[in-house]
């Protein structure tokens, strides 16, 4: 036995394999001189290594902080173990149940390498649209079982030719092991296709298709995910015609550009955001328009922001390198309907909206949309998390049993721990339609499947008529836990930050089923896993018509203004009421006052759109939050001034909101300019929260601040309310790995039903 040598065994968990994380570690055993071997386990990779001590540090050191891109390392146990005396170094084979419980990587975008060979004439792949290898390319949307393999994949369908294969079987290749691995001669193909499922004869499928977006075509296209609908963002008419034939009025498409430089003439690219969108995950990311946006008025109308994305599939590069500044990238379906991701379903769903098809023939299996994300107070923040980084889990405090969470109504997700792993689906949508519905059914079975979890407890929102609650309490022989909408936001941001005990938990939101059958939604909560007490809300007004008030901000404008004023709406001269008429005003303070299908609400959410209507911004919206969201965007006047504000009782206490509205409705009457009327509710809104958390912290000790609740997506909020509660001595905390929406409340019903179960409840 050689002086000096020592043997070390490393278990290596996380994201490891499928990313080339063998062949790394066998370059960084021949960079150090050492000898072993790895192979991949059941939990991740497991390697032997032995040699002199000091390079073994360095070797352990390395793998850590060099792992490829693709990896995401959880842990890894190092222990001494006898020396084997290894000739060489070499990569064995997996064994039996390897692969079984390890982690899937997301799809990501394909890297550089690739790249640099797609645009090489001399390359075998040469403009090959499909070009992927271990650093990048698709994952979680092309498999259908485990272990992560080629026949669990959609690539089953195609045999690698002679060299392919033997790029996958070569440890050293870049597409060692590279399961999606492919070439013109073997692979998959692009082809482009008329409206009436008629194939076109042209040799050069993608070029064909730049040509017809150039002439304003739509154009249905097959990507990573699921199918987009293309335009030239430039051209006024092809967007329109896109948002007239996909009935959607006004929310905002997103664009996709082939570089930076192009997103930088039309948006502000701040170097977070540069970075974001450069991340491998490609995520749209919302920037504020540049004073040169040319891009069509209609792309994100009446909208201080653009949503932007790098290219992300080999074939994007492809297309929007033939000239385009921007492309109109967005979901390739009807209206609400979740994307299409079969050819056969495409056509048939798109066939009144898409003039003609780009579409290849590798299948999808599970979609996935365009996840987007946005910087606010200094982090990254999630509006929806979906491709590039699902099925990517939050690491949680401790190990839970299996749980299922089924998620709320609108921007669902589900959530399935597995151990100390949560893992968060991809944005499924709003529960509204059956096609919607069957895909949340879809997901859950697929997750199921990949992770090979069978929950024992399942957990649902508090409210009854929600489809995913539905579907929970049809699901027989399973312990079923109900969780309350605010509580289940909070705990969701306490999981992310692995926060235990009681904090003060603000949940600023639109809807939520509270436990005594108002809406919830401006709530301060002293919460816990194990529970919560309501220790202050926004004081209960009338929702005329109920959801029909979400739908017609204006209908809270009058519920708000028959609160604060009495009733007596006759010396107000506002412009929503000269838009609705006399008459409509009254009927509506009729239905308050008889309370027919007038349920109370504490939402701030309600909030934001009653006074953005009262303002005079909007009356009516054709997507949710959208008032809210104008009215955010309307703040720019930098004052500190603010409206008067009050709180009633002494725990539980209540907001009214009436001295508020009083205030924004004599400044609108002095004519007033929305930009100060906006700024200076925020700033009230920032106070009333800040000295409310002063009383709790003064009457419970408490000095965790955790913000939650889809209003939390209003920056100016989030970063001024953060700041301010800082200011006071708090510690704040806010979402970064999940939505602050809707999409991130699974989190926090799996870890509230584990805890119930704990304590037998
Ligand atoms: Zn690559
Ligand atoms: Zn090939
Ligand atoms: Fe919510």
């Amino acid at each position: 036995m050689a002086q000096g040598l020592e043997a070390r065994r490393l278990q290596v968990n996380g994201i490891v394999q499928g990313v080339g994380f063998r062949p790394f570690v066998y370059q960084l055993a021949a960079r150090y001189g050492l000898k072993g071997e790895v192979a991949n386990t059941s939990a991740g990779v497991s390697i032997q290594i032995e040699g002199p001590a000091e390079n073994l540090i360095a070797f352990e050191k390395d793998l850590a902080a060099k792992s490829p891109p693709l990896a995401h390392i959880v842990e890894i146990q190092s222990h001494p173990h006898p020396l084997q005396n290894y000739a060489d170094f070499r990569i064995t084979s997996s064994r039996g149940q390897a692969a079984m419980a390890t982690l899937i990587s997301p799809d990501v975008a394909v890297c550089d390498d690739c790249l640099k060979e797609m645009f090489d004439p001399a390359d075998r792949r040469y403009r090959y649209p499909f070009i992927n290898c271990t650093n990048c390319g698709p994952r979680y949307t092309i498999i259908d079982d485990i272990p992560y393999d080629r026949p669990k994949t959609s690539m089953r369908h195609f045999t690698m030719c002679p060299l392919c294969q033997a790029e996958y079987d070569d440890p050293l290749n870049r597409r060692f092991h590279a399961q999606p691995n492919a070439c013109p001669a073997c692979g998959p193909q692009v082809s482009l296709w008329g409206s009436h499922r008629q194939p076109t004869r042209t040799a050069d499928a993608i070029p064909a298709a730049a040509d017809l977006i150039r002439q304003g075509k739509i154009l249905a296209v097959k990507g990573l995910g699921g199918y987009h609908l293309a335009v030239d963002a430039l051209n006024v008419k092809a967007v329109a015609r896109l948002r007239q034939r996909k009935l959607r009025e006004e929310k905002p498409f997103a664009v996709m550009s082939p570089d930076l430089a192009a997103i930088q003439r039309y948006a502000i690219v701040e170097a977070a955001e540069g970075s974001l969108l450069r991340s491998i995950q490609r995520p749209i990311v919302l920037l504020e328009k540049a004073s040169s946006y040319h891009l069509a008025e209609e792309v994100a109308p009446r909208n201080r922001y653009v949503g932007a994305m790098l290219p992300y599939t080999p074939l994007h590069h492809l297309l929007l390198r033939a000239g385009f500044t921007a492309l109109v990238m967005t979901s390739g379906n009807r209206s609400e309907e979740p994307i299409a991701i079969a050819n056969d379903d495409a056509f048939e769903r798109l066939a009144d909206i898409a003039d003609a098809f780009l579409i290849h023939d590798r299948d999808i299996y599970l979609r996935s949309d365009d996840s987007v994300v946005r910087h606010a107070a200094g982090a990254t923040r999630f509006l929806r998390r979906s491709r590039g980084y699902v099925p990517v889990p939050v690491f949680l405090r401790q190990a839970l049993p299996p749980i299922l969470a089924c998620g709320a109504e609108l921007k669902n997700t589900v959530c399935l721990t597995k151990g100390s792993q949560a893992f968060i689906s991809q944005h499924i949508g709003d529960l509204e339609n059956l096609a919607t519905y069957e895909f949340f059914q879809k997901t859950i079975d697929h997750m199921r499947n990949i992770l090979a979890v069978r929950p024992e407890i399942i957990a649902c929102d508090l409210h009854p008529d929600y489809l995913s609650t539905r579907w929970a309490d049809e699901q027989r022989d399973i312990p079923k836990v109900r969780v309350q909408h605010h509580h289940a936001h909070i705990v969701s941001c306490m999981a992310e930050h692995r926060l235990e005990g009681s904090v003060i938990g603000l949940s600023c939101d639109g809807t939520g089923y509270g436990p005594d059958g108002t809406v919830w939604g401006g709530e301060a909560l002293i919460a816990s896993a194990s529970g919560f007490e309501r220790a202050a809300h926004l004081s209960g007004v009338p929702m005329p018509g109920s959801a029909a008030a979400i739908r017609e901000p204006w209908r809270m404008a009058v519920s708000y203004l028959h609160d604060a004023l009495g009733g007596n709406l006759g010396g107000l001269d506002l412009p929503f009421m000269r838009e609705t008429g006399p008459d409509k005003v009254r009927l509506i303070q009729e239905m308050i006052v008889k309370r027919i299908n007038s349920p109370l609400t504490s939402s701030l959410g309600r909030l934001f759109d009653g006074v953005a209507a009262i303002a005079g911004l909007r009356s009516r919206v054709s997507f949710e939050g959208q008032a809210a969201m104008e009215l955010e965007m309307a703040a720019r006047n930098e004052t500190e001034s603010f409206y008067d504000y009050f709180l009633e009782g002494d725990g539980p206490w209540r907001m009214p909101p009436a001295p508020i509205v009083r205030a924004v409705a004599t400044d609108v009457g002095k004519g007033c300019q929305i930009s100060l009327i906006s700024a200076r509710f925020h700033n009230t809104l920032i106070r009333l929260f800040s000295d409310l958390c002063d009383r709790i912290r003064a009457a419970h000790g408490l000095k965790q601040v955790v913000l939650s609740g889809g209003v939390f997506q209003n920056s100016r909020l989030l970063t001024g309310l953060a700041r301010a509660l800082e200011g006071r001595g708090f510690e704040v905390f806010s979402h970064r790995l999940v939505p602050t929406n809707d999409g991130g409340i699974a989190l926090g019903q799996a870890v509230i039903a584990a805890k119930s179960i704990e304590h037998g409840t």
